[in-house]
């Protein structure tokens, strides 16, 4: 179907067929959700031997009785884990709670309130600003928002963020402090920098202002759907560039285990690494390390995880085949829409003509199928084409999955014959 063709009188009855089949899916009284990417139940399954796996056996390995009190920046154990999943040395690792945005809300407000490694508390700058590529992860947005940091849009390319862009607002403006990546699968785009894009990264630090820091929120490291994808090392890029101090690198077994109740991670530089624990230790005796040596247990090397998450592959991948079919099947050949085929993480991320997301969710939700708000994936809610829409396959069954993209499908098509009819 190419709508920008269609005649007239073509687009009204197609219009008229289009809605009678969305009256009719409205009666079905559906109640479906493809929202927020959480891991389904049956992943979730996968992790259940944590329960009891410690069997009374308290002890870390180092002899750390890990019922008690302390151990700031978690056990070393721990530390391993996170540094396998970040390739990067144990010893610029802290293990915390069960989640990395909590260490991202951590790492920003240190920034904001005391400054990063003697920089200026970016508090005392007139307007502090984020980069913040988009289409991007709703939360880290939330965090500048709630703090009254500014933030602008970078549009994502294949590579990930457009660098001339970043390049030109960092030299621009002086109170650029910080910019959010999702650099393997990105959330929602699904792309991998590329490693020229980290290259330029980790460059950054020589024409930035010193107390500029890259949140590399580095979610989906090991959530590849097929083939293992390799991210360029932004550390040893960081190290070549003279640039340490500008990265701080997060992730967590959320989407590995149990999301709610997994190991989060922060790397960064020794100087770094002294700015959070300055604030951390005002905030907590120490970690839940009882979980922590739960999960060292469970993943005795990184290649049990991985293999681990070759079962998690199995069961994600079907469902984002089954996403893929349906927008290739009902959209692929017209100008109704975009998007790109992910080869891991949990999103796809779709794009109307302009104009279309808005109506597209209200039509869907109308039918019973909930789909992200259109306007998450950008500060401020606010896409400025009213375009893209983030599709989260894990949580729902296959079969469920199913129905709901066949009805977003035609929400698809109902919108945008809808608004090319205007
Ligand atoms: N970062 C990204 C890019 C995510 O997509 C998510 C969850 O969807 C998180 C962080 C949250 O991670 P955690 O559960 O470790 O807080």
């Amino acid at each position: 179907m190419q709508i920008e063709s269609a005649t007239s009188i073509q687009l009204a009855e197609l219009e008229k067929e289009l809605s009678a089949h969305y009256e009719r899916i409205c009666q079905h009284e559906l109640s479906l959700d493809i929202t927020r990417g959480k891991p389904s139940a049956e992943q979730l399954n996968l992790s259940d031997n944590l329960d009891g796996i410690l069997a009374a056996d308290y002890r870390a390995a180092d002899g750390t009785d890990t019922r008690n009190y302390g151990g700031l920046i978690g056990l070393t154990c721990a530390r391993e884990l996170g540094a396998d999943m970040l390739q990067v040395p144990t010893e610029e690792v802290i293990a915390a709670g069960n989640s990395s945005l909590t260490l991202m809300y951590h790492a920003v407000v240190t920034g904001y309130l005391f400054g990063f490694a003697g920089n200026t508390p970016w508090r005392e700058l007139k307007a502090p600003k984020f980069l913040c590529p988009v289409p991007g992860y709703d939360r880290h947005f939330t965090i500048c928002e709630q703090l009254g940091i500014g933030m602008i849009n970078i549009p994502m390319d294949e590579e990930g963020p457009d660098m001339d862009a970043v390049e030109k607002h960092i030299r621009e403006d002086s109170e650029i402090i910080g910019i959010w990546c999702v650099p393997k699968y990105s959330n929602p785009s699904g792309v991998t920098y590329s490693k020229e894009t980290v290259e330029r990264l980790a460059q950054l630090g020589q024409i930035t202002n010193p107390g500029f820091r890259i949140f590399w929120d580095n979610a989906y490291s090991v959530h590849d759907l097929g083939h293992y994808v390799s991210l360029p090392n932004i550390r040893s890029a960081t190290l070549e560039n003279d640039t340490v101090d500008s990265v701080l690198q997060f992730a967590s077994t959320s989407k590995v285990t149990h999301a709610g109740s997994g190991v989060a991670f922060v790397s960064a530089s020794s100087a770094n690494l002294a700015s959070l624990k300055h604030q951390l230790q005002a905030m907590t005796i120490g970690p839940d390390k009882v979980n922590q040596l739960r999960h060292s247990r469970f993943f005795t090397e990184f290649t049990t995880l991985k293999e681990h998450m070759r079962k998690h592959a199995n069961i994600l991948k079907p469902k984002f085949e089954c996403v893929l079919e349906h927008l290739q099947h009902g959209l692929g050949e017209s100008d109704l829409g975009q998007w790109e085929k992910p080869e891991g993480g949990y999103f796809v991320s779709f794009n109307t003509r302009p104009g279309c997301a808005k109506t597209v969710v209200q039509l869907a939700a109308d039918a019973g199928v909930k789909l992200t708000p259109a306007g998450a994936t950008f500060p401020y809610r606010k896409d400025p084409e009213d375009s893209n829409i983030r599709i989260a396959p894990s949580f729902p069954s296959l079969e469920e999955l199913d129905t709901a993209m066949s009805v977003f499908v035609l929400c698809v098509k109902l919108a945008s014959v809808r608004q090319q009819l205007k």
